[in-house]
């Protein structure tokens, strides 16, 4: 049996202002009466260090809450959107929740608090014009026994209004737009920062700027898919995958010494450059016209980089990606790294075609020792539209795209 803390909280006593008593919140009457509950323990892997396939949740797992004898100790099903009155003896799975919920039912009702206390165990807000107009205040704790934050003392219904009706509101920050945006972003993560604006105003009756919004984008994707730096850090093991499962798969992945200032640190590197084939591409490129195009795209994102693409055609005119590159940028390096990795794993036979735009980089990567493409055209639409910067005429340019096509005396 657990006695319920709320009891104690309903008080007349003031407990915003004697925050300073630092043991306050652990409170001994919600500590269970049977001696017989588990500490959560921390899971330790053997051998000390962490394994790389042990999961980092295993590693916190609260067995405590396993052996649970009261089934009614979850969090309460309050939702997030901040519709609903808020009460004592609400819980909250953690500290950033039981903050969305007072967040949103402040922006809900175009009302404005500030946060008068907040450590690790507790968090006190209470209206910006706190005084004889307005009482409404929140206290949401965590005690040493539980593992909810709850409401421990609640005045409301917050129902004056913000005396400034701004553009924008205090409380509306991109963890609050992320969580409203985050089911959207996880559908489609390509949808864009306009139309994710537009239905936060919708939502909460605020135009935020795109900025913000953008920002709460970034902190949705980033909790889909892991940040940046992760992802870098999953690479090599994703390329591992790739290689033991798909066998043929080529994969040339190239990294550079890590240095924290001017120290060499052995135990990392950084990332340089990779190319990357599979082997279904190696295979069908046998059955292919034999030439390949190759071009070049610029990617967006914390990192940047641009990414170098070859295709090839069937007897069909159909095309078909054959090869890849992830590079820093568009450079003679990164085009010798990506051309000599495509002819010697992808298009390797005989007399094999490149197509290319004429870039000087790609040029002067091709005239480099070793690179090993005897036979490189260009693409005539790249040249037509260069052609088309310099002479401003639709006939000429038809007339150098027919003479690029038109046979030679030998050919007819
Ligand atoms: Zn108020």
């Amino acid at each position: 049996m657990v006695l319920d803390a709320a009891i104690a909280d309903t008080s007349d006593e003031d407990d915003i202002e004697d925050f300073s008593d630092g043991e306050a919140e652990a409170v001994p009457e919600t500590q269970p009466l049977h001696g017989d509950a588990v500490p959560a323990t921390r899971v330790e892997p053997e051998g000390g260090g962490v394994s790389s396939s042990t999961p980092a949740h295993y590693l916190s797992l609260n067995l405590a809450a396993m052996y649970s004898s009261n089934a009614k100790d979850g969090p309460s099903s309050y939702p997030l959107s901040g519709e609903m009155e808020l009460e004592i003896g609400l819980k909250f799975p953690n500290r950033e929740t039981a903050m969305l919920a007072v967040k949103n039912y402040n922006i809900r009702r175009s009302a404005e608090y500030k946060v008068v206390e907040s450590d690790q165990s507790r968090y006190v807000c209470r209206c910006k014009q706190f005084g004889d107009q307005c009482r409404w205040m929140v206290r949401v704790a965590k005690t040493r026994s539980s593992r909810f934050w709850k409401f421990r003392k609640y005045e409301g219904p917050h129902s004056c209004l913000a005396s400034l009706m701004s553009q924008d509101h205090a409380q509306l920050d991109s963890n609050v737009i992320c969580q409203h945006i985050f089911p959207m972003v996880h559908a489609d993560a390509t949808i864009c920062v306009k139309v994710l604006q537009g239905s936060v105003e919708s939502a909460y009756g605020y135009k935020v700027s795109y900025k913000k919004v953008w920002h709460a984008k970034q902190k949705a994707i980033a909790r889909i898919y892991g940040d940046w730096d992760e992802s870098y850090d999953q690479l090599r093991r994703y390329l591992n995958a790739l290689q033991a499962f798909l066998p043929g798969t080529i994969v040339d992945l190239q990294t550079r010494p890590y240095y924290v200032g001017n120290t060499l640190d052995r135990d990392s590197v950084m990332f340089h450059q990779v190319f990357w084939s599979f082997p279904s591409c190696v295979e069908t490129f046998r059955h292919c016209i034999p030439l390949v195009s190759v071009d070049r795209t610029h990617l967006y994102g914390k990192y940047a980089g641009t990414l170098l693409m070859g295709i090839a055609q069937d007897g069909n005119n159909n095309i078909l990606p054959v090869a890849f590159a992830l590079v820093e940028r568009e450079n003679t390096d990164s085009w010798y790294f990506f051309l000599t990795n495509l002819r010697r794993h992808v298009a390797t036979r005989p007399g094999v075609l490149l197509i290319s735009d004429r870039h000087a980089a790609i040029k002067a990567a091709l005239e480099r020792e070793g690179c090993g493409w005897e036979h490189n055209v260009y693409c005539v639409r790249h040249i037509a539209s260069n052609f088309a910067t310099s002479f401003k005429s639709k006939e000429a340019k038809r007339h150098l795209v027919n003479a690029a096509y038109s046979k030679t005396q030998e050919q007819s």
